[in-house]
């Protein structure tokens, strides 16, 4: 397959997996990279040290996909591969999702971009950036500036079943299903933007907002699921939208610490929005009438999404290098490899 902006017919659904280097924390403590990419396409996880050993083939655990990336990939490259192939779609009336999955740690932010060390025009841009200069290439050129659409901004969080609106103040918003099932997230604030660096400016103060208060950016963003739309309309009438998500970190599905009875809450919380989701992508994929949405706000507010002939989706799953973090490592590959 060939990166670009054209996405097959059949292809609505593409999931990838990508590994982060080791950090230097896990060097310290000598934690070792169990996970070797094969081919571009396939994982193998070693899950011992005497299974490091390549040749011995079948007692490591292998995985495969339809892209996999090794500690080199830039996001430019895992762009190319996942979220670039759907943004056309928008443009031609279609619905496209793209999300971030896995472990605290394992690089979903640094995937969407959402992590700034310095200016919102930084060139390390992620996928939110990549997206939004793509829309924009788009909106210019000759094939759709007759369209006349215009290019909005939306950013909120789905923490502990309830939606904050991040580009304002964190607003609690309500969800309303109309009699024909659509959904609406009232009173979100959207913004109309006329360039990448507006929709970077965007983002960054999302996510000023999203972290103000917080003793650790990480510790919030582990249990929040934080949803970027870029939504193109034609004379005030949706067109198409792109949906970026960097999820909960998934560890905390599993968070069954028995003393803690809020992390209790937020954990069933989490484990139930990520398994509507894998059920609601697997739907998609599967063409079928029925849409198990309902099931958790997440899928709620993302209902048009996974629903008629023009949506499509891509997930990026993100996994952590070290033997310390096998288990969760192969608990999202696992979860990945369901969801197609
Ligand atoms: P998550 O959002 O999944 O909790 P982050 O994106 O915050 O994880 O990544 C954790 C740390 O690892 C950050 O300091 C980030 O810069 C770094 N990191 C993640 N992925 C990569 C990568 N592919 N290359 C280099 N550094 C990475
Ligand atoms: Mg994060």
């Amino acid at each position: 397959p060939t990166p670009g902006l054209e996405l097959p017919e059949h292809q609505r659904i593409c999931v990838c997996v990508r590994k982060r280097p080791l950090n230097q924390r896990e060097t310290t403590m000598k934690d070792l990279d169990i996970i070797t990419i094969l081919s571009g396409s396939m994982v193998m996880v070693h899950e011992s040290k005497q299974k490091l050993d390549l040749t011995r083939y079948l007692e490591n655990q292998t995985f495969c996909f339809d892209h996999a990336f090794d500690d080199t990939a830039s996001n430019e490259l895992v762009y190319q591969f996942t979220a670039q192939p759907l943004v056309e779609s928008i443009f031609r009336k279609g619905m496209a999702t793209c999300f971030a999955y896995g472990q605290t740690g394992s690089g979903k932010t640094h995937t969407m971009g959402g992590a700034f060390s310095g200016r919102a025009q930084d060139c390390s841009k992620g996928i939110y950036g990549l997206v939004a200069q793509d829309v924009f290439l788009l909106l210019n050129s000759s094939t759709y500036k007759q369209l006349d659409l215009k290019v909005y901004g939306t950013f909120f969080e789905i923490y502990g079943g309830k939606v904050y609106d991040l580009l304002n103040w964190k607003k609690k918003l309500q969800i309303l299903e109309d009699g024909n099932q659509q959904i609406q997230v009232v009173g979100l604030r959207e913004k109309e933007v006329h360039c990448t660096e507006e929709v970077m400016n965007l983002v960054e103060l999302g996510n000023s907002c999203r972290t103000s208060g917080q003793t650790s950016v990480n510790v919030h963003s582990s249990r929040s699921h934080a949803v970027f739309q870029i939504t193109l309309k034609s004379r005030g009438k949706l067109h198409g939208k792109f949906s970026l998500i960097d999820l909960a970190g998934n560890e905390r599905g599993a968070d069954t610490a028995k003393a803690n009875r809020k992390r209790q809450l937020e954990g069933a919380e989490i484990n139930k929005s990520l398994l509507a989701l894998k059920e609601c992508i697997r739907a998609l994929g599967q063409n079928k009438s029925h849409t198990p949405f309902r099931a958790s706000k997440l899928t709620q507010v993302l209902r048009d999404s996974f629903i008629g002939q023009n949506s499509s989706t891509c997930m990026i799953a993100t996994i952590s290098p070290g033997m310390t973090s096998c288990e969760n490592t192969l608990n999202t590959l696992r979860y990945a490899n369901r969801v197609k």
